[in-house]
C-alpha cells in the first residue's frame, strides 16, 4: 500500500524512503589480478615492434593498445577493481551509490511518461555492482514501475570482466553466444527474471527507450594529447627511447597530424590539451539515441570543464604509475573534459551539469538514505563502514568534488506544461521540470 502511494505521488523525495532500509552485505573486494608483469613485457615488445615498423604512435593508439588490445590489454585480462586490485570506484565503495542512481533511473523513466519498456544500458560495468544495486532497487519498487518490462544491456569490452558481471548478476543463468559474430556475446537472466545481454559496443545495443549509465567509463577511453609550440599545435606521440631502446618516451610530432589539425579548438587558450575523440563519438551516439528513441544518459566520472591540461596518468596497486612503463600492466586514465562532450553533443538533447558528486548525491537524498540505514543497523562495524563510505563518496577532499555528474536528457523533459483552459499560469513559472540530482530537492 505504501509503495502504491509512492507511485501515485511521483515525488523523488518520497521514492528514496521505499528502498529497503537494510544495508546489503559489505562488498567482497577481493579480486584476482593476473600476474601482469608476465604479460606486460609482451605488450611492450608488441608496441616497440609496431613503432619500429611504422614510426611513433599517437597517445590515443598507445592507450587503446595498452587497455583494450584483445590479447594483452589491461582491461581484457585483469580484474582490477577493489582493495586488492589497482583502483576502487564509488559503486564498489557503497551500495548507496547504486541505490541513488536507481532512483535517478526511475525518476527519468517517470519524467518520460512511464514507457512500457525500459532498457537499462550500462557502459563499462566493471564488476557489475552498480547494475546489481540498480536492479535490486527496481525490484523493490516494482509497484512504482507498474508492470513496465525492464531489461539490462551491458557494453563491455573485457571477457574477464563480463564473466564476473555474469556471475554477480545471473549466477549460473547465462551463456556465451554460439558464434563470435553474434553482437550479443553473452546472454542471461537474473534471479528476478530480468533479461541481461552483453555487447562489445554501443551500436549493437537494440534501439528503444533507454536509460544509459556510464560510470568511470569515459576516463578509460583513449585520448590524444596536443602541445602548443612556436610553430602551432603539435601532437604528442609515443616513440622508442634512443638512450634506452627497451623503453618508451614522449616526443612532439615535428609537423601537424590529422588529429592536431582537426581536434584542437581554434580559440583554445591552454598550452596543452587532451581530447578524447572516441568519447566524443560515443556521446554523440548516446545523444542521437536519446533524441530519437527517448530516454536519458547519466555520466559519472572525474573530470573538468575545459580547464585542465595534463591529466594522463596510470594506476597500479592504488599507487600512481608511470604511463609509459610496463604498458598493459596498469590502468591508464585521463580526466573527462565535459566541455568537449557538451560541445560535440550539439543541440538535439539537453545537457545537464557537470555537478560535483557531492552535490549530486546530496540532491539525490544520500543524507536521508544514510539516516535510514544507520537507524536500522546496530552492528558497530557495519555502522562504521557506512559512515566511512559516505565520507569517501561525498567529502570534498575525497570523491565529493573530484567526481562529477553530467546528464543528457530528451528535450521534451523541458517542454513548457500545457496551459489548461481557464487556468492562468504565472508569467514567471519555471519551464524546467526538476531533474533529480541536478536540482536541489527537499527530503523530509
Ligand atoms: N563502471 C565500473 C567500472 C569502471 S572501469 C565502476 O565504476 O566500478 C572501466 C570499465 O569500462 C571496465 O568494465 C572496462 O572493461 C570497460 N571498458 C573500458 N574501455 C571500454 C571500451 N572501449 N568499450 C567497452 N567497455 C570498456
Amino acid at each position: 500500500m505504501r509503495l502504491l502511494r509512492a507511485a501515485k505521488t511521483h515525488h523523488l523525495s518520497t521514492l528514496i524512503h521505499y528502498v529497503s532500509p537494510a544495508a546489503a552485505a559489505p562488498r567482497r573486494l577481493q579480486c584476482t589480478s593476473s600476474p601482469e608483469d608476465k604479460n606486460g613485457p609482451s605488450m611492450l615488445r608488441h608496441l616497440i615492434s609496431k613503432i619500429k615498423a611504422t614510426g611513433p604512435i599517437s597517445v590515443s593508439e598507445y592507450m587503446r593498445e595498452a587497455l583494450t588490445n584483445p590479447v594483452t590489454g589491461y582491461y581484457v585480462r585483469n580484474n582490477m577493481l577493489g582493495a586488492e586490485g589497482d583502483f576502487i570506484t564509488s559503486p564498489e565503495i557503497s551500495q548507496i551509490f547504486g541505490e541513488l542512481l536507481a532512483v535517478w533511473v526511475i525518476s527519468e523513466w517517470m519524467g518520460a511518461g512511464r514507457p512500457k519498456q525500459l532498457q537499462l544500458v550500462e557502459l563499462g560495468p566493471g564488476k557489475g555492482s552498480l547494475a546489481s544495486d540498480v536492479l535490486r532497487v527496481l525490484g523493490q519498487l516494482q509497484s512504482v514501475l507498474d508492470g513496465a518490462s525492464v531489461s539490462l544491456h551491458l557494453v563491455e569490452v573485457s571477457p574477464a570482466l563480463s564473466l564476473l558481471q555474469a556471475q554477480s548478476l545471473t549466477g549460473t543463468r547465462s551463456q556465451e553466444a554460439d558464434s563470435e559474430d553474434d553482437p550479443v556475446y553473452r546472454q542471461g537472466r537474473t534471479e528476478g527474471g530480468v533479461q541481461v545481454s552483453w555487447y562489445r559496443c554501443l551500436e549493437d545495443v537494440p534501439r528503444g527507450f533507454s536509460i544509459f549509465l556510464a560510470h568511470e567509463f569515459f576516463d578509460a577511453l583513449p585520448i590524444h594529447k596536443f602541445q602548443r609550440t612556436k610553430r602551432g599545435w603539435r601532437e604528442v606521440m609515443v616513440d622508442i627511447d634512443p638512450d634506452n631502446p627497451g623503453q618508451l618516451r614522449f616526443v612532439v610530432a615535428p609537423s601537424p597530424t590529422l588529429a592536431s589539425t582537426t581536434l584542437v579548438q581554434a580559440d583554445e587558450r591552454r598550452d596543452h590539451v587532451e581530447v578524447c575523440a572516441e568519447g566524443g563519438v560515443i556521446i554523440q551516439q548516446l545523444a542521437r539515441r536519446v533524441a530519437e528513441e527517448g530516454g536519458a544518459a547519466l555520466i559519472g566520472d572525474y573530470g573538468h570543464d575545459g580547464t585542465k591540461t595534463d591529466t594522463f596518468r596510470g594506476f597500479k596497486g592504488h599507487q600512481l604509475h608511470q604511463v609509459l612503463t610496463t604498458p598493459g600492466s596498469a590502468d591508464l586514465t585521463a580526466d573527462v573534459d565535459f566541455s568537449y562532450l557538451r560541445r560535440v553533443v550539439g543541440g538535439g538533447v539537453a545537457c545537464l551539469g557537470p555537478v560535483s558528486q557531492r552535490t549530486f548525491l546530496k540532491n539525490m537524498g544520500i543524507d536521508t538514505r544514510m539516516q535510514v540505514l544507520l537507524s536500522n543497523c546496530s552492528d558497530l562495524t557495519t555502522r562504521q563502514q557506512l559512515i566511512s563510505s559516505y565520507d569517501m563518496l561525498t567529502h570534498p577532499a575525497k570523491m565529493g568534488e573530484r567526481f562529477h555528474f553530467f546528464g543528457l536528457l530528451h528535450l521534451s523533459r523541458f517542454a513548457k506544461p500545457k496551459t489548461a483552459t481557464g487556468f492562468k499560469l504565472e508569467k514567471k513559472s519555471p519551464a524546467q521540470l526538476p531533474v533529480a540530482g541536478f536540482t536541489d530537492m527537499s527530503f523530509s
